[in-house]
C-alpha cells in the first residue's frame, strides 16, 4: 500500500539569521526567522512524511515552545521522523518539493540540499527532486520578505 503526505512552510527573511534550505547554509544577505534554524524546505518535508504516516505534523512533534528545539537544525527532525516511519514499518518512497524565493538562484545548491536531506532520510539523492520557482515579484515572497515551499512524499508500508 502506498501513502501520499503534502507538506507547506514558509518563513519570514530577515537580516542576522543564517539561510539555511535543505540543510544547506545558503550564502544570502538574509535567513529565515523561526525557533530553530528555520529549514523551510525541511519543515515542508517533514509535514509531508508526518501526512502520509498520519501522524499528525511538525508542530506537534516538534513545538516550538520547547526549548530544546531552539536553534535545532532540521536535519535532526528530518532524522527523528525517520525513525518514527521505520517503526511503522513505512519505507520512504519519493520526496518531490518546491522552494518559493525571489533570490538567491537555489539550482546551484540542489546537489548538495539532494544529498544531506537523503543522509538524514536514509534514502538515496534519486529518491529527493527539488524544484526552484520565483513568485514574479508578487505578493510578501516576490517582494524578497518570505521563502516558502510546498513537498510531496510517497511512502509505501509492508
Ligand atoms: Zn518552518
Amino acid at each position: 500500500m502506498n501513502y501520499a503526505g503534502i507538506g507547506y512552510d514558509l518563513h519570514r527573511l530577515v537580516e542576522g539569521r543564517k539561510l539555511m534550505i535543505g540543510g544547506i547554509d545558503v550564502p544570502f544577505d538574509k535567513g529565515s526567522q523561526g525557533h530553530s534554524d528555520g529549514d523551510v524546505l525541511c519543515h515542508a518535508i517533514c509535514d509531508a512524511l508526518l501526512g502520509a504516516a498520519g501522524l499528525g505534523d511538525i508542530g506537534t512533534h516538534f513545538p516550538d515552545t520547547d526549548p530544546k528545539w531552539k536553534g535545532a537544525s532540521s536535519l535532526v527532525f528530518l532524522e527523528h521522523i525517520r525513525n518514527l516511519l521505520a517503526s511503522r514499518r513505512f519505507r520512504l518512497v519519493h520526496v518531490d518539493a518546491v522552494v518559493i524565493c525571489e533570490r538567491p538562484k537555489l539550482g546551484p545548491h540542489f546537489p548538495a540540499m539532494r544529498a544531506a536531506l537523503a543522509k538524514a532520510l536514509g534514502i538515496t539523492s534519486d529518491q529527493i527532486n527539488l524544484k526552484a520557482k520565483t513568485n514574479e515579484g508578487v505578493d510578501a515572497v516576490g517582494r524578497g520578505e518570505a521563502i516558502a515551499a510546498h513537498a510531496i512524499a510517497t511512502l509505501s508500508q509492508h
